[in-house]
């Protein structure tokens, strides 16, 4: 959903993929509303959270899509996905297991959607550096073999939380625009 409505205000669709419990939920709780939920149960149900950035000088509505939960059983429906213009891939650096998926969900996002103009790989939970089982390295080596965006975030203290949204907005921008 790349649309201009009145004037010059613009609307995009952002879906947010990845394993369940990699932070998907917080990383849109902190974008949307400043705020980061320890009970991720809070979230469940909510579709999508909306909102306002400028873009030089433009108003861009992000309207950012959360999975709810579907992804624990693997049925995130092509609803989810149709007309989606920019997509934040996520992995937890202190899960390997969550990297090995990145292809996974590239692949069944390719399959539902041609349409995604800027793709993010996001690397959550930054700040547990210590339990680190995902290298920098290798987020950035396989965001460059992939053709993505990359960036490392702490949706708990807020590190790049909202460049990780604002590259892919301004990137759908410069495409559409
Ligand atoms: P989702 O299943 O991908 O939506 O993940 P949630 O947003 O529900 O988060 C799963 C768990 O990870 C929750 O217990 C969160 O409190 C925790 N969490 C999410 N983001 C971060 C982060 O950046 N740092 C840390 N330390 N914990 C996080
Ligand atoms: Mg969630």
């Amino acid at each position: 959903m790349a649309e201009e409505g009145g004037g010059d205000e613009y609307l995009f669709k952002i879906v947010v993929i990845g394993d369940s419990a990699v932070g998907k939920s917080n990383l849109l709780a902190r974008f949307a509303r400043d705020e980061f939920d320890h009970n991720s149960k809070a979230t469940i149900g909510v579709e999508f959270q909306t909102r306002v950035v400028e873009v030089d000088g433009k108003e861009v509505k992000a309207q950012v899509w959360d999975t709810a939960g579907q992804e624990r059983f693997r049925a995130v429906t092509s609803a989810y996905y149709r007309g989606a213009v920019g997509a934040l891939v996520v992995y937890d650096i202190t899960r390997k297991d969550t990297f090995h998926s990145i292809k996974r969900w590239l692949d069944e996002l390719h399959t539902q959607c041609d349409t995604t103009f800027a793709k993010m790989l996001v690397g959550n939970k930054r700040d547990l550096e210590n339990i680190r089982e995902v290298s920098v390295e290798e987020g950035k080596s396989l965001a460059e073999e992939e053709g993505l965006f990359f960036i490392e975030t702490s949706a708990l203290d807020s590190t790049n939380v909202n460049n990780a949204f604002e590259v892919v907005i301004r990137e759908i921008y410069e495409k559409v625009s």
